[in-house]
């Protein structure tokens, strides 16, 4: 199958927001009056950001997923998106399941593909999105103050506990660790909470590379420091609600160390005044995702990770994934 064929049969569907899709030299996007852009690239290498034992269909959802999250963070408005992709081989049905899941996840957000390039070499998946939001109004990661509330969606940490599974460095019950799975194969991108989190939240990063340090770019943009506790973060974790998997991981500290900084979570984290937690709480509801308040900010620079009675623990453990050595 040649590029064109496998071009119109995968990816080629009509368009239908923007006033061209795939086809010709460029696609045209048509943002509403008052809008501005919001656009993000994300790219998946095979071996350093998915296994090539991944289920096609986890990973064309994943692939958008990342993109999308990008978008929530920014309270865009998804519009459309474009995909680079490098092929080793056509194998047909990848090819159908790595359709399936990409545009399941693109048709659930409105987003749809209006082009891309398609190359042979190593697999590499390069989306770029589209989303549009009220001029000014994008939430960034420069607008928090001290003395605000810090929150985050979901769930944080499963992902890594899976990876830790797949390495063979930790064991967990079926139940459990298809949950733990599905967080890191198939995360889920807090559109519709980052939406309505416009005019509420103050700044807000979406969580790619653990809490701690995510959390550090709010607070460098943002020219403030925080206070976190610990605990509260690692009962963020989905596997916890799951009675196989709660029985299963009976260690504080690597609970504390995966839903701190463990990665691939693509939740938010964000600010807002405390004198809005009720208003932060209808957003949750509204867009059907659960929030937790993780800590506030301080005047003081700086992050404070607080364990049991508030006392502070030791940072450096925190900082990165070398804590899991
Ligand atoms: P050009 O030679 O102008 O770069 P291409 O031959 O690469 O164009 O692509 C032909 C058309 O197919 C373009 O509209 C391009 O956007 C689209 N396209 C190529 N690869 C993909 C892909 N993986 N997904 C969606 N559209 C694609
Ligand atoms: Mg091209």
């Amino acid at each position: 199958m040649g590029e064109f064929e496998l071009i119109a049969r995968y990816f080629k569907r009509p368009a239908r927001r923007s006033p061209l899709g795939v086809g010709d030299d460029c696609a045209l996007l048509a943002p509403a009056p008052g809008m501005q852009l919001a656009v993000s690239s994300d790219m998946l290498v095979e071996g350093r950001h998915f296994l090539s034992t991944v289920d096609p269909e986890r990973l064309g959802h994943k692939a958008l997923a990342v993109n999308l999250s990008d978008l929530a963070a920014c309270g865009a408005r998804p519009l459309g998106f474009m995909l680079a992709l490098a092929l080793p081989s056509v194998d047909e049905a990848w090819m159908q399941g790595f359709a399936r899941g990409l545009f399941a996840l693109a048709d659930a957000h409105d987003c749809e593909l209006v082009g891309g390039d398609t190359t042979r070499g190593p697999l590499n998946i390069c989306i770029t999105v589209f989303g549009e939001v009220p001029a000014g109004a994008a939430l960034l990661r420069s607008g928090a103050s001290a003395g605000e509330d810090i929150w985050v969606s979901g769930n944080l940490g499963d992902a890594r506990l899976a990876l830790e599974v797949f390495r063979g460095r930790y064991a967990l019950p079926p139940a459990g660790f298809e949950l733990a799975r599905a967080r890191m194969e198939a995360p889920t991108p807090r559109v519709a909470l980052g939406r309505a989190l416009l005019g509420v939240a103050t700044s807000a990063i979406d969580l790619s590379d653990g809490l701690v340090g995510d959390l550090r770019h709010i607070l460098e943009a943002s020219g403030v420091g925080a206070e976190i506790e610990a605990d509260v973060v690692a009962g963020c974790m989905a596997v916890l609600a799951e009675p196989e998997g709660a029985a299963a991981l009976p260690e504080l500290a690597f609970r504390r160390a995966c839903a701190l900084a463990g990665g691939d979570d693509y939740e938010l984290a964000f600010t807002a005044p405390a004198a809005d937690r009720d208003r932060v709480r209808r957003c949750a509801l509204e867009s059907n995702t659960t929030v937790t308040r993780i800590g506030w900010t301080t005047s003081a620079p700086g992050l404070r990770i607080l364990g049991e009675g508030g006392v502070e623990i030791e940072k450096a453990r925190f900082s990165g994934f070398d804590h899991f050595g």
